[in-house]
């Protein structure tokens, strides 16, 4: 996740003072374990277009018991893992959602909750403030009329803005969670303005999977324009947002990409500070699947983030997150704790490697098989990587895909 905001409200205070800030004692501490995203129940009472879990409105079998949970805790919590984010599926249809919540909270935990919102009424919104969580992301896919087709539900929309509006009330951090696609961009606009309505706290840009059609069109590519011009638009919301002091964040996920395009826009406009800010995007170090990101699945098998869930490292009734996670017999384990990554292409030559690590590589290995690929969903061109203008024109053709939705909730 690219933390934008507080990349550019450094350089706020840069240019106010004339030096760019030190890093904050949490940021410059070396991480002590993953974040931890956790699908506790894969069941949701939607069924939405993009849904990586695949979820419907039944029971799964083999789901981790509560004291299965609870024991997995105590592993996470002596492996240093500072963070839970409580994900499904939708969370607050399983019933002992806030026993584990509870729990999680007392043995000190940062506790997040990724919800649709659709349950989220005044009693459910007490007790999520009452519990404690220290973040709720809810997801909107657009307006009124895009969200509800997204979503597969008329009048969903309304009542994830209520949840919205309920948390905020009762004081809980809020945050928007949106995936652009073609079908959905146009919303985009409308949605920021949403946000600073409604005066939530943060607005979650999250990429689709997608993958170009290889190198020959990447910067043609009308997916890959759109992109950039979404990330333009939000790099320059978010700025004005920090010279003005709002308490407002703007983040990124799904595409490592998003530093070095960071990098690039900031270094366009205030040229003196590209320096400082490449060492700080240089020690957030891109993609960190595999490393400072985990995931759990409902299950209990491990994977290296939500993006793999086609791709198992060990399940947690067999042996202990902590053993599985520090497990480097696992080849892709390996690979993905290695630095640099072993990648090959356009990212083994990219003058920002050090920055994007390399992006996501669940997208090589599910275009080509090879999960050490160049990611073809980079919309970087060659040009700005640094490889010569031409290297583009010897580069094999692709198939176009989509693949699902990658993030949570
Ligand atoms: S070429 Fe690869 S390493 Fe470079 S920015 Fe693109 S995805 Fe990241």
């Amino acid at each position: 996740m690219l933390r934008i905001s507080q990349y550019l409200r450094e350089l706020a205070h840069a240019e106010q003072t004339g030096q760019w800030p030190a890093p904050s004692r949490r940021d410059s501490a070396s991480a002590p374990g993953p974040v931890v995203i956790w699908n506790l129940i894969r069941r949701c009472n939607l069924t939405c277009k993009h849904c990586y879990a695949l979820s419907a409105d039944h029971d799964y079998a083999g789901e981790l018991s509560r004291d299965e949970v609870f024991a997995v805790m105590d592993d996470l919590k002596a492996f240093h893992v500072p963070v839970l984010i409580l994900s499904g599926g939708e969370p607050l249809m399983r019933p002992d959602l806030f026993d584990i919540a509870d729990r999680a909270k007392r043995m000190g935990f940062y506790v997040g909750l990724s919800s649709n919102g659709t349950l989220i009424d005044p009693a459910l919104a007490d007790r999520i403030a009452a519990q404690g969580f220290d973040y709720v992301g809810i997801s909107l896919d657009g307006l009124r009329e895009t969200h509800d087709q997204f979503r597969r539900q008329s009048g969903a929309f309304e009542r994830s803005l209520a949840a919205l509006r309920l948390l905020r009330a009762r004081g809980v951090k809020v945050g928007l969670r949106y995936t652009m696609t073609a079908l959905n961009a146009h919303d985009f606009e409308p949605l920021l303005d949403l946000m600073r309505q409604e005066q939530v706290d943060k607005f979650y840009f999250s990429h689709l999977n997608y993958a170009g059609r290889g190198n020959i069109h990447r910067g043609k590519d009308a997916q890959f324009q759109s992109t950039r011009a979404a990330l333009d638009r939000l790099y320059e919301r978010a700025w004005q947002a920090a010279r003005d002091g709002r308490d407002e964040e703007y983040v990124t996920g799904n595409n490592d990409a998003d530093g070095p395009y960071l990098l690039q826009w900031v270094a366009a406009r205030f040229a003196r500070w590209a320096e400082p800010l490449r060492a700080r995007l240089q020690a957030w170090g891109g993609n960190s699947s595999g490393v400072n990101v985990a995931n759990i699945d409902n299950l209990g098998e491990v994977h290296p983030d939500t993006m793999w869930w086609h791709y198992g490292l060990g399940n947690v009734r067999a042996r202990p997150f902590s053993q599985i996670w520090m497990d480097t017999r696992d080849p892709l384990m390996a690979g993905l704790k290695q630095r640099p990554r072993p990648v090959e292409g356009r990212c083994a030559q990219c003058q920002y490697l050090a920055i994007c690590n390399g992006n996501t590589r669940t997208r090589a290995q599910q275009l080509t098989g090879n999960p050490w690929a160049e990611d073809p969903g980079c919309y970087l061109s060659d040009e700005e990587i640094g490889l010569p203008a031409d290297a583009a024109k010897a580069a094999p053709r692709r198939a176009t895909i989509l693949l699902k939705e990658v993030g949570h909730a």
